[in-house]
């Protein structure tokens, strides 16, 4: 009986600990961005043929005071919920077209730069204008942004997002399927929506050296992605043997540790260089 109250007791002051946190990092989350919490990181994508960098996926980071750096896997959801989502949506795209616009002028060669869309921004009846606004301002090539956006966003296929996807295409901006296999829609979305890029989600790319049925999986969509004539993206590749595979299977790009954790802009030239180097 004394152990059933301790419990309950350990049980409700989690909960609170959970609630408290939460209520403080909704809270925290609306004042980041003025108080510059933020940072853009930059993960390079590698043609596997050529091993050479070809673009970056913009990975917000939020320097917390008190916490310390918290997860975008934890607070993306939280800004997603609160709406603050679209104020810092709207920075971290304009930081990586000016990223962009920077590499392209100091290295002569237009990276593609990948920038991760949620639902929510998506839902804005407005976001094509800003997105294409923020293009012009910084003035990158259209075709060198690519908007990420996960299987579930695609669920919607009302027709005003197939519209946005459109207009998008059309003004030369690329999309991409984030997670792709991760999700519960089907494959006709492929037909629906305008698709440039698929990225197979790194829990398939984790043990393809050693599980066959996440290699047969993997090598179907790369089959799939190069039949439909879509760049296909593997994620979280971390070993050669992994990249062995991939490359051996016609996978054009790859992503992931064993090129590069996602880095700050200024350690981002050393890593370019060191890729530069025959
Ligand atoms: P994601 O879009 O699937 O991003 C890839 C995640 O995998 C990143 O985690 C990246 O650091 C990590 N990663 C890359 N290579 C490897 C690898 O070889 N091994 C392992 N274990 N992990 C690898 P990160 O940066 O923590 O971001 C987590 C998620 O947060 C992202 O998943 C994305 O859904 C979301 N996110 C990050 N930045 C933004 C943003 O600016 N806007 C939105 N809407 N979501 C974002
Ligand atoms: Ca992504
Ligand atoms: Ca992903
Ligand atoms: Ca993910």
């Amino acid at each position: 009986k004394n152990e059933g109250k301790n419990n309950f007791k350990f049980f409700s002051k989690e909960i609170d600990d959970e609630s408290h946190f939460r209520h403080y990092l909704e809270n925290a989350l609306r004042g980041a961005l003025s108080r510059n919490e933020f940072e853009v990181f930059y993960q390079p994508i590698v043609n596997l043929r050529t091993e050479q960098i070809v673009g970056f996926e913009a990975l917000l980071r939020w320097h917390e005071p008190i916490y310390g750096d918290i997860s975008p896997a934890v607070f993306i959801p939280c800004a997603e919920r609160i709406g603050v989502i679209l104020p810092i949506g709207e920075w971290v795209l304009r930081e990586a077209c000016l990223q962009q616009k920077q590499l392209r002028d100091e290295f002569g060669f237009d990276f593609i730069m990948n920038v991760n869309l949620s639902g929510r921004q998506l839902r804005e009846f407005d976001v094509v204008h800003k997105i294409l606004d923020i293009v012009s301002e910084t003035g990158i090539n259209p075709s060198s942004l690519n908007i990420e956006l996960t299987e579930s966003v695609l669920m919607d296929n009302s027709q005003s997002t197939i519209n946005k996807f459109h207009a998008l295409r059309a003004a030369g901006v690329s999309i991409s399927i984030d997670d792709f296999g991760t999700g519960y829609s089907s494959l006709s979305y492929l037909k629906r929506f305008p698709i440039n890029t698929i990225k197979i989600d790194r829990s398939f790319i984790m043990d393809i050296a050693h599980d066959s049925e996440d290699q047969a999986i993997t090598l179907a969509i790369i089959a799939l992605a190069n039949t439909l004539k879509l760049t296909v993206v593997a994620e979280g590749v971390e070993t050669q043997e992994q990249k062995r595979i991939l490359r051996l299977n016609n996978c054009e790009k790859a992503q992931g540790y064993l090129f590069s954790k996602p880095l700050p802009s200024t350690a981002l030239r050393d890593t370019i260089e060191s890729f530069l180097q025959p």
